[in-house]
C-alpha cells in the first residue's frame, strides 16, 4: 500500500528537511501497516523553523489577545468536526484503543476551548503604588519563540497543551513531535491552519530526539522550552536550558499508587485499578503501577484483579471490541519484559501475563498480556521505577499509615489515588501523599485540562501544564509604572 509523504511546517510551506532523510511511521498493532513518511531532520532544519517563528513572532505578539482566541475557538469547533478521523489516525500511529483516541481528541478540543476564553482574560494586576499621582499594574507579555518536544502517548493533547496556551499569550512555536506519532501533531496544526493562523506561527519539524529534539533545546533563538518524556532525556534538556538561562517546563516520569483500604468500595476499586493500570496499555505517566491494598481485602481483590486482567481483551485498538491496545513500540517491549524478569529474580509472583503476545493476529505488532505481580515489596525496582507498560504492582500493607509511606517512597510524585469511604482518611490523604495530583475514589488517571497538571520530586521542575499554570510558563511579566505627578518621585526616599 502506498503511503502519504510528509514534509516540514516552516514559515507556512511544506519543506524536505536539508538532511534527505526520511522514517516511516508505522502501526504498533501491525508493522506492516505505514502510516506515513516524515522528514528526519536536523540541526539546519530546526535553525530554518526558529527563523521562521523569530519572524512571526513581529506580528504575531501585536494580534489582540482576544484576535488569537478566536482561531482557537474556531480550531475546537473543527477539531469536533474531524475527531473520528483523527481519533483513527492515532490509533492507527499510536495503538490505544479507539475510545481513548477520541477522549485525546477531545482534550485537545476541552484545551482549545478553555485557551480560547483566556483571550479575553490573560489577566495581570493593578495595584496602588506608593507615591501620589502614579499608577501601576502588571501586565503578561509573551515569551517569544517556545521550542515543544512532545511523547508519543497523547499525541494531540499534549502538543495541545503546549501550542494553545502559547499561541492565546502572543508566542509562536517550532514543535517537534515523538517519532512514534507525529501525524497527529500534523492533523492538530492542520487544523490550527485551516482556523486561520497566519504563517509561521507553528512550524512542525519531525525526526528523532538526539537529531531535531537537541537543536531546539539548544538555539539561541529558543526563548523557552517545553519538554514531556523520559526522566534521563528531561534530565538533559533541563541542564541545556539552564546554561542558557531559558524557561524550561520538564514533565516526566510517575510510579503512580492507588491506596485500597479496608473500608473501600471493593467493586469500585477494582474498576479503578483495571482502568488505571491498563488503560493505554499502562503507557500514561499517571498510569496505576503500584496498588497498596490493605491485607484484610488483598487476598479478594487479587483475585478478581487477575480475573479481570485475564479477561481484557488485547488486540487492534481499531477493533471497537478490544479493550487494550499495544504497546507503542519494540523498545517499550523490550522495557517491560525486562521489568518483568527484575520482578521475578527480586521474589515477586506473577500472577498472570508477564509476557510478549506473539501468537495469530498479535504477530506483526508490540502487544503486551496485561501483567499482575503480587508479593512485591515497597524497595524492589518493580516497585520504584517506572515500567511504561501493562504490568502493576500488589503491595500489602498493615494500616493506613503504612500505605502513605510505601506511596510516598519512590523518587517521583505525580499522581496518586485513595480508596475509602472515611473523611478522614480522604483529607489526610489529599495533604499527606507527595503528590501533584491526588484522586479519592477514583483512579490515577484521568486529569482535566483547567487543572494544573504537574508533579512533585523527580516527577517535574515545578511547572504545571494545563490551568492557569500554562498561563504562567507561556508569558513574562512586565511591571509598569506611570508617574502623572509632572515631577520626580523616588520609590522608598520620598
Ligand atoms: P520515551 O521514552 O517516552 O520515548 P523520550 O524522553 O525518549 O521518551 O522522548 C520524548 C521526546 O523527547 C521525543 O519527542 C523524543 O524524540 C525527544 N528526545 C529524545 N532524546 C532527546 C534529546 N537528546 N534532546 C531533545 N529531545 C529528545
Amino acid at each position: 500500500m502506498s503511503h502519504k509523504l510528509y514534509k516540514n511546517l516552516i514559515g507556512g510551506e511544506w519543506v524536505a528537511a536539508k538532511t534527505g532523510k526520511t522514517f516511516l511511521n508505522s502501526s504498533p498493532a501491525n508493522k506492516n501497516d505505514v502510516v506515513g513518511e516524515f522528514q528526519s531532520s536536523g540541526a539546519d532544519d530546526v535553525d530554518a523553523a526558529v527563523k521562521a517563528a523569530a519572524e512571526a513572532f513581529k506580528t504575531w505578539r501585536l494580534v489582540p489577545a482576544p484576535k488569537r482566541a478566536e482561531i482557537l475557538y474556531r480550531a475546537g469547533h473543527l477539531l469536533e468536526q474531524r475527531k473520528e478521523q483523527y481519533a483513527k489516525d492515532m490509533t492507527r500511529e499510536m495503538g490505544k484503543v479507539l475510545a481513548e483516541t477520541r477522549g485525546d481528541v477531545q482534550e485537545a478540543i476541552d484545551t482549545a476551548y478553555y485557551m480560547a476564553g483566556e483571550g479575553r482574560r490573560l489577566f495581570g494586576q493593578t495595584t496602588p503604588s506608593e507615591l501620589p499621582n502614579k499608577f501601576a499594574m502588571s501586565v503578561r507579555m509573551p515569551v517569544g519563540v517556545c521550542g515543544m518536544i512532545a511523547p508519543w502517548n497523547f499525541p494531540m493533547a499534549i502538543p495541545s497543551w503546549k501550542l494553545f496556551p502559547a499561541l492565546v499569550c502572543g508566542n509562536t512555536c517550532v514543535i517537534k513531535p515523538a517519532e512514534d506519532t507525529p501525524l497527529s501533531t500534523f492533523n492538530l496544526v492542520q487544523t490550527l491552519i485551516d482556523a486561520g493562523l497566519p504563517k509561521g506561527v507553528v512550524n512542525i519539524v519531525t525526526g528523532f530526539g538526539p537529531e531535531a529534539g537537541a537543536p531546539l533545546v539548544e538555539h539561541p533563538g529558543v526563548h523557552a522550552v517545553s519538554f514531556t518524556g523520559s526522566s534521563e532525556v528531561g534530565r538533559l534538556v533541563g541542564q541545556v536550558a539552564a546554561a542558557n538561562f531559558k524557561p524550561c517546563s520538564l514533565e516526566m516520569g510517575g510510579k503512580n499508587a492507588m491506596i485500597v483500604l479496608d473500608d473501600a468500595n471493593l467493586d469500585l476499586a477494582l474498576d479503578g485499578a483495571v482502568w488505571g493500570a491498563f488503560g493505554t496499555t499502562g503507557q500514561r505517566c499517571t498510569a496505576t503501577s503500584r496498588i497498596i491494598l490493605h491485607k484484610s481485602i488483598a487476598a479478594e481483590f487479587t483475585e478478581k484483579l487477575v480475573a479481570r486482567a485475564k479477561a481484557l481483551k488485547v488486540g487492534d485498538g481499531l477493533d471497537e471490541s478490544v479493550e487494550m491496545g499495544p504497546q507503542v513500540n519494540e523498545q517499550q517491549i523490550e522495557t517491560s519484559t525486562k521489568y518483568c524478569e527484575v520482578a521475578q529474580q527480586e521474589g515477586a509472583k506473577l500472577l498472570c501475563g508477564g509476557k510478549r503476545l506473539t501468537e495469530g493476529a498479535y504477530a506483526n505488532g508490540t502487544f503486551f498480556a496485561p501483567t499482575v505481580f503480587s508479593e512485591v515489596k515497597p524497595e524492589m525496582r518493580i516497585a520504584q521505577e517506572e515500567v511504561f507498560g501493562p504490568v502493576v504492582s500488589l503491595i500489602e500493607c498493615s494500616s493506613f499509615d503504612e500505605a502513605l509511606e510505601i506511596a510516598n517512597s519512590i523518587k517521583y510524585g505525580l499522581s496518586t489515588a485513595l480508596y475509602s469511604r472515611n473523611v478522614n482518611n480522604a483529607y489526610r490523604a489529599i495533604r499527606d501523599l507527595e503528590a501533584g495530583i491526588t484522586y479519592i475514589n477514583a483512579p490515577t488517571i484521568g486529569a482535566e485540562v483547567h487543572l494544573p497538571f504537574g508533579g512533585v520530586k523527580q516527577t517535574g521542575n515545578g511547572h504545571r501544564e494545563g490551568g492557569t499554570g500554562a498561563l504562567d510558563f507561556y508569558t513574562t511579566w512586565k511591571s509598569v509604572y506611570v508617574d502623572y505627578s509632572d515631577k520626580l518621585q523616588r520609590a522608598q526616599i520620598d
